[in-house]
């Protein structure tokens, strides 16, 4: 059993002082929570051992459980509330556009609190998906993926629905259409910024070098960064950006613009690329509040991440979903930047769990022309 080429039989590197993390367990402690809510923050962050030993940094993965989504869907739904917006038992209805976690995050928590879900989607997303929100008993409506610009573009859609719906049944029931709106809405920011920079700061003492991130909404990105740059000045801040967005193209040359849109070769129904969830052609209110932070930006490939999470698997024994191996393919080149002895934090957003029909389905991949298989012989550096 013992294999002196596998990560977890090879000897650590001594050159790398982690005596500043926190061991597990101190993360969360053994209390008893209340309901499904009460399970979401507090997350441990996880060494990456294959990565860490090929690049000689230490690569660390705040691993968020169900997914990142959770904290920002509780965190959209309890401001509300706050403001007196919604009521929990009033049999309100949540309505939110997006390609898949969030809906899912909102479904969860509005059958935990007694409210209707209402999910608009871009219909090419991962099946499972879907099903899963129809396990939650959410309302789900798929649309064609479109412009933004489009009416019928989901989060246009989902903000249409949540006004229509006001009109005909607030009068008679007191139920409202809430649109969660996770784009602009700044409790999308305020979380990360309040929960995930600080666990992270906690976790690691704030010994952090970098850390690096793909954006959609930019909620992560902006509230995690603005936290750590506050504490951390040194810190440096990545984006790293699928095919398709204009995200690097941005932080590069300081506008958005995105090669594929440009030349006119978006792949079937206007998929850039398999990665589900990250990269956006306009910077949200709430990338804007962050965006200042980020210090440099790469890109990733489908056959980056392709293979990196087949990698991680193999090698680590994690099963990841599609933006996160994004993550840690901007992980190495990271390490690759700043060279060994340093500490590169991301983010693992959901699990290959939610992926299996498409970014995991070697049949998906082959039929849409990306099939690219790991060879045994493939190593870090020959997947980055
Ligand atoms: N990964 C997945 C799977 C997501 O659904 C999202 C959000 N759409 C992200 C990453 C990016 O997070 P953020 O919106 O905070 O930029």
């Amino acid at each position: 059993f013992f294999n002196e080429k596998h990560p977890a039989h090879r000897p650590r590197r001594d050159s790398l002082d982690e005596s500043h993390l926190c061991p597990p367990g101190n993360v969360r402690g053994m209390e008893i929570v209340d309901g499904v809510d009460g399970l979401i923050g507090n997350t441990p962050l996880m060494r990456i051992r294959s990565l860490s030993e090929a690049t000689g940094c230490t690569i660390l993965f705040l691993n968020p459980g169900g997914s990142a989504k959770d904290r920002v869907a509780l965190n959209i739904i309890k401001t509300a509330e706050d403001e007196g917006i919604l009521h929990p038992d009033n049999g309100s209805t949540v309505f939110e556009g997006t390609v898949g976690s969030t809906g899912i995050s909102i479904a969860m928590i509005a059958r935990a609190k007694g409210y209707n879900a209402w999910i608009v989607m871009p219909d090419d997303q991962a099946k499972e998906k879907y099903q899963l929100l129809e396990k939650l008993s959410a309302t789900v409506e798929k649309v064609r993926p479109v412009s933004i610009i489009d009416k019928k573009q989901f989060v246009n859609l989902a903000r249409t629905r949540a006004q229509e719906f006001g009109k005909e049944d607030s009068n008679t029931t007191g139920a409202i259409g809430y649109f969660a709106d996770q784009f602009e809405n700044k409790a999308n920011y305020d979380i990360h910024y309040k929960t995930t920079g600080p666990e992270i700061y906690r976790q690691t003492g704030g010994k952090i070098d970098a850390i690096v991130l793909g954006a959609g909404t930019g909620g992560t990105l902006s509230g995690i960064s603005t936290y750590l740059k506050s504490l951390i000045p040194r810190l440096k801040v990545y984006l790293v950006d699928p095919p398709g967005s204009g995200l690097y193209h941005k932080v590069k040359h300081g506008i958005l613009y995105s090669p594929f849109e440009a030349e006119g070769t978006r792949r079937r129904h206007q998929v850039d690329t398999v990665v589900e969830g990250i990269g956006i052609n306009r910077l949200t209110q709430n990338f804007d509040l962050g965006f200042e932070n980020i210090d440099n930006a790469y890109r990733a490939t489908d056959e980056e991440a392709v293979k990196m999470a087949r990698y991680l698997v193999r090698e680590d024994g994690l099963f990841i979903g599609s933006s996160s191996a994004v993550n840690c393919v901007g992980a190495v080149r990271v390490a690759r930047e700043l060279g060994p002895g340093h500490v590169i934090v991301t983010l693992l957003n959901d699990s290959g769990q939610r992926h299996l029909t498409k970014f995991w389905s070697d049949d998906y991949l082959r039929e849409n022309g990306i099939a690219y298989e790991l060879s045994k012989d493939d190593t870090v550096d020959t997947i980055v």
